[in-house]
């Protein structure tokens, strides 16, 4: 073996190590509301299977969910009060129209005796700085989307996202207040989501939003979901019996002989 190999030895094995894969959520979440795309919204309302990732992506994401236990003690350490966890020791978790659009809170933190959605987000150096820059709004449109729907989901009107860099681990904080605008036009774009009317973004999976998706192998290199109402062509997100089926008008429950995969209409150009 050459040396060359062999410095490789310990870190081929640590990428043989099985990623396990999550199994994809079933609803509209407060982080995926702010997608370029109605129809990755739409596959995700439905459950549809995420792409597979990388053991780095892998760890990168390993890595966040570890960082927050320990930014919450940082912030605690600094003297604020933050509640993590429901009377039931779960994470906050708001959700509306039977549970099909849901939002996870990293906490509720007091400040100056007013309560907060506490959001928090490490960040690679050049997103940090832009954040610094620009504020959230400009710098991060998805983490803004994702806080208005806290606020939407939870009834509060703050929210105050904490980033930490994670190259030099600097810190830095917005309140963000509730934009009643801005909630407005996210409710009608998920009402429209929910009704069916999806076009995908994009017309190939060329697009530069395309190639960073989670669903772009069920949009584009046809991966099948799991064969369920959710799935299914005819189906339609309800807030009664949480699947409706519009073939036979009724609830859908079992899955039937009239079973199509689902798919969001294609962008015609033009
Ligand atoms: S791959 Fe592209 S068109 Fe398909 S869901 Fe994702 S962003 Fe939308
Ligand atoms: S009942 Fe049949 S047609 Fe209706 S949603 Fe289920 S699988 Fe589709």
């Amino acid at each position: 073996m050459t040396e060359k190999k062999m410095k490789r030895v310990i870190s081929d094995e640590i990428d043989n190590i099985p990623v396990r894969r999550e199994s994809a959520r079933k609803y509209i979440g407060a982080s995926g509301i702010g997608s370029e795309c109605d129809a990755e919204i739409a596959f995700g309302l439905r459950g549809f299977p995420n792409n597979s990732i990388s053991p780095s992506l892998n760890r990168i994401f390993q890595e966040g969910h570890r960082k927050e236990p320990q930014i919450i003690k940082t912030i605690r350490d600094a003297g604020f009060h933050v509640n993590d966890k429901n009377n039931f020791g779960r994470q906050h978790r708001f959700s509306i129209f039977n549970d099909h659009i849901v939002g996870n809170a990293d906490g509720l933190i007091e400040i100056n005796g007013k309560p907060y959605i506490l959001e928090i987000k490490t960040m690679n150096d050049n997103s940090f700085k832009s954040f610094v820059r620009l504020g959230l709004e400009y710098s991060h449109k998805k983490y803004y989307a994702q806080v208005q729907m806290l606020m939407n989901l939870s009834g509060m009107d703050n929210a105050i996202l904490v980033a930490q860099n994670k190259n030099n681990q600097e810190f830095h904080d917005e309140i963000i207040e509730r934009d009643e605008h801005f909630i407005i036009h996210m409710m009608m774009r998920i009402d429209r989501i929910l009704r069916n009317d999806v076009t995908k973004r994009s017309v190939d999976e060329s697009d530069y939003i395309c190639r960073s998706c989670f669903k772009a192998d069920v949009c584009w290199q046809g991966v099948l979901p799991e064969t369920e109402c959710a799935t299914c062509m005819h189906s339609e997100a309800n807030d009664e019996v949480k699947w409706y089926c519009n073939k036979h008008d009724k609830e859908a429950i079992d899955v039937c002989e009239d079973y199509e995969v689902y798919h969001p209409k294609s962008r015609v150009l033009g």
